[in-house]
């Protein structure tokens, strides 16, 4: 049986008004972009009861594209890394550790570029390519860029991106090797970000940002489709994840919403954000509290995100889902960076382990001694 999308319509999440499904659609035709941090974002709907009877469907090497039912694209005409399939490790000795009844951690660094951007990228390229654009953009601490860049390399696409000045030089080389026109911003992310609309905006070309592109964010909910199947089509109790602009963990949330759905699962987990202390803006917005996000000079480079494009989507799913956000300080983050490698052999970026502090900082009293975690490991260590 050949795979089909079935995605039907997009609904914007600001206004709420319902557009039937295009492969080229941008931001809500009544909203627009408005503010960056308000944009009209538009969320995907599918034909569920279609997708039901062939959900997933196509084996376990075609990676993502094994969801392709719920996919805004079933294949992609220009040649993509292979995105998703990614482990679930069991972490008992790390789970004792920090009183949790069972520990999994899902480890994205197994994607192509190292990070579960890749989720997103792959999904993106091909929209891009299929609607006919030949250069794409983005602004990015780095991970969102590096995908990019490698992608649109394999695919034979031109890449722009937009960099905040304190950029790890690491980071820097891969985006060179991947031969990436680097645009490097004078200041931070929200910059970087406001540098890079003006420019790609202005010319016309594609952008890989959560902020305006639709598609993204069904790239990365296949991390919880195959956190459930790797778990026997069952959902774990919680589901933690670091939160810098909030698309991530709104994809996971989207993702395990979708399952119910379709009657793969029974359940939705409880989502847990978790944000530097150094920069909360989400956790501020969560409690309801007015005023800025922090200082911003949190070690945690891939989540210092001022104006959070995603946090509408994102306290959307935590809202229905039970969860909460929390802000764990730079010194958590690094003790939970050291038990990830020393407990779980896992080497992860030093954002990535934030998930981890959080998670332990909600175990600490003892309420989750009976309970299942999935970790997400967003990134695999590559310095910076
Ligand atoms: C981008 C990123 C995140 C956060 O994702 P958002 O969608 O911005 O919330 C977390 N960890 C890593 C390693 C990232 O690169
Ligand atoms: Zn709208």
């Amino acid at each position: 049986m050949s795979a089909e999308h079935l995605a039907m319509g997009l609904d914007c999440l600001r206004c709420g008004r319902g557009i039937p499904f295009r492969a080229d659609a941008y931001l809500c035709p009544s909203c627009g972009l408005g503010d960056a941090e308000d944009a009209g974002i538009l969320d995907v709907r599918y034909d569920y009861r279609r997708a039901a009877g062939c959900f997933p469907d196509g084996p376990a090497a075609d990676g993502i594209f094994r969801y392709s039912a719920l996919l805004p694209i079933a294949a992609s005409e220009v040649p993509l890394l292979p995105a998703g399939g990614t482990p679930l490790l069991a972490a008992p000795t790390l789970a004792a550790r920090i009183g949790i009844g069972a520990l999994y951690l899902k480890d994205e660094s197994a994607n192509p570029t190292g990070c579960l951007k890749d989720r997103a990228t792959a999904v993106g390229v091909a929209m891009a390519a299929a609607a006919g654009h030949d250069t794409l953009y983005c602004a990015s601490a780095g991970n969102a860029a590096i995908s990019l860049a490698g992608f649109c390399a394999r695919a034979g696409l031109a890449c722009h991106v937009w960099v905040p000045s304190g950029v790890a030089e690491e980071r820097l080389e891969r985006l060179r090797g991947f031969g990436a026109v680097i645009h490097r911003s004078s200041g931070d992310y929200d910059r970087a970000f406001d540098e890079a609309e003006a420019e790609g905006g202005r010319r016309g070309w594609h952008s890989r940002s959560c902020a305006f592109n639709p598609f993204l964010v069904e790239g990365k909910k296949t991390v919880a489709f195959e956190i459930a199947e790797q778990l026997g089509w069952a959902v774990p109790d919680l589901v933690a994840a670091p939160v810098g602009d909030g698309c991530t963990l709104a994809a996971a949330g989207k993702g395990f919403r979708e399952l119910r759905e379709l009657g793969r699962t029974g359940a939705l987990p409880r989502l847990l954000g978790v944000q530097a202390e150094a920069m909360q803006p989400v956790v501020r917005r969560f409690r309801g509290e007015p005023g800025g996000g922090g200082s911003g000079d949190s070690r945690a480079a891939s989540i210092n995100v001022r104006r959070p494009r995603n946090a509408r989507r994102l306290l959307r799913e935590i809202d229905g889902c039970g969860g909460t956000v929390l802000a764990v300080s730079d010194d958590a983050i690094e003790r939970a960076r050291r038990l990830l490698a020393d407990e779980a052999g896992v080497a992860a970026e030093f954002t990535s382990a934030a998930a981890l502090a959080g998670l332990a900082r909600l175990a600490e009293d003892g309420a989750l001694a009976e309970k299942t975690a999935v970790v997400i490991v967003t990134a695999g260590d590559r310095g910076g």
